[in-house]
């Protein structure tokens, strides 16, 4: 059984490759090793990994083969230590903080980082229901900051121009989506909302006149923040959006906090990283780490792609 509880104890129970081997190989297969090529079990273990005993297939394979660690020349080791990282730190981990923690260089650490983020996008496709709050927030570009004719005119609040809009919905005691979005008009808000929240849901929203008309399917609950209030009560109930709006709070201080800068081209990614942490936000670092693990053969993304070639 692992139980290690920090980056320490996590180094000492993997303590070698073959270690990380067998243990990733029983995620995996859990005892039937399957051909990833073509699904047959009828493979044989050789010197260097298996070998599918299928006539039309007959290809050679690895435990790493189609998975997030393919084709890379950075051990398991810290590709699990990089994964216990992410998962387990409130804010995220920088590239720079990795690769001191690790012993690898800066770009080593970003690709390795980047590559964990893709895979840890929520691809759940059940929709939202019962209380779900939504919310929209705006990331980059900090106007205060640039150089006085670099100065975006009317950017402040929701007409930033040079800042990219992010779509976020919490369901009450659930999960938390996130969408990075071109613009934050009606029509690309209710198309999210269309096709991730379930119809009769209740939906509470800020005043924002986007939201408006929201009620044609939904039961919608708008909380007038500019009037002072932060919770309407309907009845005996109580209505809020502090659900998303501290998400928020913990997405941007990480956002600016750890990361400093995050491109528009690179924010789905950190989105998914968030939303995961906050989705497994009641398991321990270990079971974090598990999950982690389930999800490294769904998705891979090259180097190439990640710098756009
Ligand atoms: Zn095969």
């Amino acid at each position: 059984m692992n139980t290690f509880k920090n980056l320490t104890q996590l180094l000492d129970f993997f303590k070698d490759e073959e270690t990380c081997k067998a243990y990733y190989e029983q995620k995996r297969w859990g005892g039937n090793v399957a051909c990833p090529h073509c699904g047959s079990l009828k493979v044989y273990r050789t010197n260097r990994g298996f070998k599918c005993g299928e006539k039309l297939c007959y290809k050679k394979f690895t435990v790493t083969t189609q998975t997030i660690f393919e084709n890379t020349k950075i051990g398991l080791r810290t590709w699990f230590a990089a994964m216990y990282l992410i998962s387990t730190s409130k804010k995220g981990v920088s590239s720079l903080q990795l690769a001191e923690q690790l012993g690898i260089t800066q770009k080593t650490a970003w690709f390795v980082l980047h590559r964990i983020r893709e895979m840890l996008k929520d691809n759940g496709n059940e929709q939202l229901e019962g209380e779900v709050e939504v919310d929209e927030t705006y990331v980059g570009g900090k106007n205060k900051n640039r150089h006085k004719n670099k100065k975006v005119e009317n950017s402040q609040g929701r007409s930033a121009k040079d800042k990219t809009p992010v779509v976020g919905l919490i369901q009450r005691d659930g999960k938390v989506r996130l969408f990075v979005v071109p613009n934050t008009e009606s029509e690309t808000l209710h198309t999210i909302m269309g096709s991730n929240v379930a119809e009769n849901s209740t939906v509470i929203t800020d005043a924002y006149r986007a939201y408006n008309g929201l009620d044609s399917r939904y039961t919608h609950v708008t909380v007038k923040h500019e009037e002072g209030g932060y919770v309407i009560k309907i009845g005996d109930q109580k209505f809020h959006t502090n659900n998303i709006e501290n998400f928020w709070s913990i997405f941007k201080r990480g956002i600016i906090g750890i990361y400093h800068f995050v491109s528009a081209k690179h924010l789905q990614r950190y989105c998914s990283e968030f939303g995961y942490r906050y989705n497994e936000r009641e398991l321990t670092g270990v079971k974090k780490f598990d999950i982690a693990l389930t999800k490294v053969s769904s998705t891979r993304i090259t180097y190439n792609t990640l710098i756009g070639k």
